[in-house]
């Protein structure tokens, strides 16, 4: 027997199973590789689903982790933390926010703009004011919260009630946006481009009418940056592009390079919002994760990552775009930076299956569309070789018609 079948195994009577595992039992990575406990390579085109935006184990996020590990690792928020400040700083520094609240994941992010949303609109407006508008085909976290958020019925499935208060409306159409808000509406939140309902770039001019329907309205606007964030559309944070700035908005995945983190941000007056006994949380802003954030965000920046991640965001872009003007049942590509999706006429589970037996991963996004995430230090011959992958199972593909 493999070693892998061995894990699957135990893994079969001891984990829950939450998750339809492919069968890989992942051990090392570096960059853009990861290799199976059996020795087998492979090329990491999803990076911890956009987590892993710096490669696997990035060298100054491993010393940074190190380091902080032998020092302190963690400390109750009753006190002052000199990593979790700094980090806060250099986010407040780089963004639009005035302050940051720091969690450990994304769906605890989202808890925590959606609780600021509420509270601020109670205080200013009072208790009949909470209703958050959504997005169709959204995807915002596995908390109750999170679920209620997320315009897809499938999450939602089992678990009603719903928490009340969210409305979702087509991602895209200023129109739906417009006539859905009512006297009750206290915030919109938006995906800037949408990551787990099949990578979604809203139309251009749409995030602008938005921001000034929320103007109009006193709304605030949270952008859930979680997926989009860190540089994976080409810029720090995907509103960057969009010439408007959130008043609220939430990271996780990347920001860390790797290890969990989630971070709200918020700007004046919106801030004030959660006071003291408000909010909170055990782990979050721990030194031993802020110090391998900033580590991951001084990468980023000065290592010349993110010019990276545009340059290969454009080649991936054009490779897949010839491919789709070489298979008919290829409909569309589409994103922005490397986040890429492309959106197959016919179920892509089989694709991903295939490409991962040929040393290649990928996933695929509600059926249909198969989801590109590498690392932001990507390489061209790293996305060559992807490529081929994908051509030689693409042309098989189209042999037998798409079956
Ligand atoms: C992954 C993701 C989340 C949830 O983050 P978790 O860390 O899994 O809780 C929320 N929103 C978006 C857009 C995401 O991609």
């Amino acid at each position: 027997m493999s070693l892998s079948q061995n894990w699957i195994d135990r893994a079969e009577q001891s984990v829950m199973k939450t998750y339809g595992r492919y069968p890989l039992v992942a051990v090392r990575g570096e960059g853009c590789r990861l290799w199976d406990v059996d020795g087998k390579e492979y090329l990491d085109f999803l990076a911890g689903v956009a987590v892993n935006n710096l490669g696997h184990c990035h060298p100054k996020v491993v010393a940074a982790l190190r380091d902080q590990a032998g020092t302190l690792l963690h400390c109750s928020n009753f006190y002052q933390i000199p990593q979790q400040i700094e980090l806060a700083e250099w986010l407040c520094a780089r963004s639009f926010a005035d302050r940051v609240f720091f969690c450990n994941s994304g769906a605890e992010a989202n808890e925590g703009a959606m609780k600021l949303a509420r509270k601020y609109s109670f205080e200013k407006y009072g208790a009949d004011r909470y209703e958050i508008i959504t997005a169709k085909a959204s995807f915002h976290g596995r908390t109750l919260g999170g679920i209620s958020a997320t315009g897809q019925e499938k999450v939602q499935a089992g678990f009603a009630p719903m928490i009340p208060g969210f409305i979702n409306v087509p991602f895209g159409d200023i129109d739906a946006l417009r006539a859905t808000i009512t006297a009750r509406t206290c915030a919109v939140m938006l995906e800037p481009v949408q990551g787990e309902g099949g990578v979604h770039v809203p139309p251009p001019g749409y995030i602008k009418a938005v921001r000034a329907l929320c103007d109009e309205h006193d709304l605030l606007l949270i952008f859930d940056e979680i997926q989009v964030g860190c540089g994976r559309t080409g810029t720090l944070w995907a509103y960057q592009q969009e010439e408007i700035e959130p008043d609220v908005m939430t990271l996780a995945k990347a920001l860390a390079g790797g290890p969990p983190i989630g971070a709200l941000l918020a700007k004046q007056p919106f801030t004030g919002a959660l006071g003291p006994g408000t909010h909170g949380s055990t782990f979050g802003g721990n030194p031993l994760m802020c110090s391998a954030a900033l580590a991951a965000m001084h990468a980023l920046e000065e290592d010349g990552i993110l010019a990276n991640g545009v340059a290969m965001g454009n080649y991936l872009r054009s490779k897949l775009e010839a491919l789709r003007d070489n298979y008919d049942f290829v409909k569309e590509v589409r994103g922005r930076g490397l986040i890429l999706g492309m959106e197959l006429n016919c179920d892509g589970g089989e694709i991903v299956k295939q490409a991962m037996q040929q040393g290649l991963l990928i996933n695929c996004t509600v059926g249909t569309v198969l989801r590109f995430v590498p690392p932001l230090v990507v390489t061209q011959a790293d996305i060559d070789a992807a490529m081929a992958i994908l051509d030689e199972i693409l042309a098989g593909w189209s042999e037998t018609g798409g079956q």
